[in-house]
């Protein structure tokens, strides 16, 4: 993938940078509509990490959870200086490459701790809409988050949308509480081989 979109960076391992173009192509217009949906925000980009090598399974990853060029892990959307939340585009010294902390880690791996989620900073509202916009296309995504953040969207689509509108959320996903795969920091989303056209 070459970055060319306001909408989007990609910040994985080169290797792992394929996804097929129809997926790609949606995955875009869903950034397009974050971009233009949420304005104020300091980083308006969607931060790709891994996808998937053309064949194969990237590496660094288990099994072949990355294999099939329709697999992506994604930054979340925060609302501090910019995505970077694991994946770091650009290089040293650019202001995306710099983390933005979703979690008080001043204690260790802090994944499992609701207290210890910065909601200041994690963008419920923008991970949110990116899921649920997934979901509409690709309807045999398979999302993992973290359990933490997984009640956490629930909370606020409640409060904001209703019961139905969590209820629904929560089905979407999956969530583990695992510091080895770093659900903590990044969103693991499979679209599936279905597309489904608007
Ligand atoms: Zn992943």
């Amino acid at each position: 993938m070459i970055d060319i979109s306001p909408y989007w960076v990609y910040a994985g391992n080169l290797n792992c940078s394929y996804m097929m173009w129809d997926h790609m192509k949606i995955v875009e217009f869903i950034a397009m509509e974050i971009y233009n949906k949420f304005p104020d925000r300091q980083d308006r980009r969607l931060c790709i990490g891994d996808n998937t090598p053309m064949s194969g399974a990237c590496d660094g990853h288990p099994g072949s959870s990355h294999a099939g060029c329709y697999v992506m892990d994604t930054n979340y959307y925060t609302l501090g200086k910019n995505n970077t939340t694991q994946y770091r585009p650009g290089k040293k010294g650019d202001a995306c490459y710099e983390l933005t902390y979703i979690w008080d880690e001043s204690n260790g791996w802090p994944g499992n701790d609701p207290n210890k989620l910065l909601k200041d900073v994690f963008d419920w509202e923008r991970n949110y809409y990116f899921v649920k916009r997934l979901k509409d296309f690709f309807p045999k995504t398979n999302l993992i988050t973290n359990s933490v953040i997984r009640n956490y969207i629930m909370d606020e689509v409640k409060k904001k949308y209703g019961q139905n509108a969590a209820t629904e959320f929560f089905k979407s996903m999956g969530s583990d509480l695992n510091p080895v795969y770093k659900h903590s920091h990044h969103f693991h989303m499979s679209l599936g081989d279905e597309i489904i056209y608007p």
